[in-house]
């Protein structure tokens, strides 16, 4: 009944030929509410009087459509063939963590969090990839793509970070292997001979034993030395 009274005639009625709302210009009323409308992009069609009125519909739908094409170049890190490492990386992640077959992450169950599957989004945490050098790590290797769970790192940062690396505990103190060489200057070539040979802990990161001649400080051995110079 309202329907009817909304009609023209009725003092409910508003007319509104030939106004504009956004890109959409009331032709003629048709009847129900609906009104015969032409686009700014030259697109026909019926559109709701109260929708239009109030602001929620403002064209035949070309605006939302120029508005997600507008937002996809803005960032422009996906235009075809051009395609950023950041942009790459991103696609990267979604593979690992959706595709069956090939994602490496599926079977454990690893996810990417709700909203990163829009790229802008991911964006906007977590930054552009800084070099050629970064690429995405996540903190919690066990931890799902979410903000929070990763970083930007290079592959030395990220081996640390790797699951396989294996934490030793020394002196009281736990880390990864990675800074137990470091940290006592043992190259991880000198670990893994001594890691075959069954040793203890100490002798395992024991310093370094630079290898000398019997001859080194041998006074004729660095007159030739010297000599040869
Ligand atoms: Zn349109």
């Amino acid at each position: 009944m309202s329907i009817l009274k909304s009609g023209p005639g009725s003092t409910q009625f508003l007319d509104i030929t030939g106004q504009r709302f956004g890109k959409l210009v009331a032709l003629n009323y048709i009847g129900k509410r609906l009104w015969w409308c032409r686009c700014d992009c030259g697109k026909e069609l019926l559109r709701c009087g109260k929708l239009m009125r109030t602001g929620k519909l403002k064209s035949c739908g070309c605006a939302i459509k120029d508005f997600n094409e507008q937002r996809h170049l803005k960032h422009g890190h996906s235009r075809a063939g051009k395609e950023t490492r950041t942009y790459r990386i991103w696609l990267g992640m979604k593979q690992r963590c959706l595709n069956p077959i090939f994602g490496a992450h599926h079977g454990r169950g690893i996810r990417v969090c709700e909203s990163w599957n829009n790229f802008p989004q991911f964006l906007a945490d977590v930054g552009e990839c800084p070099s050629d050098q970064h690429s995405l790590d996540r903190i919690n290797n066990d931890g799902n793509y979410e903000p929070g769970n990763v970083r930007w790192a290079t592959s030395a940062e990220q081996s640390r970070n790797q699951r396989c690396t294996r934490m030793i505990t020394f002196k009281g103190k736990t880390q990864c292997l990675t800074d137990w060489c470091k940290e006592l200057g043992i190259s991880k070539t000198t670990f893994y001979h001594r890691d075959k040979r069954k040793l203890t802990i100490e002798q395992l990161l024991a310093p370094p034993r630079k290898w000398r001649s019997p001859l080194y400080n041998h006074p004729e051995v660095k007159a030739a030395q010297k000599g040869a110079r």
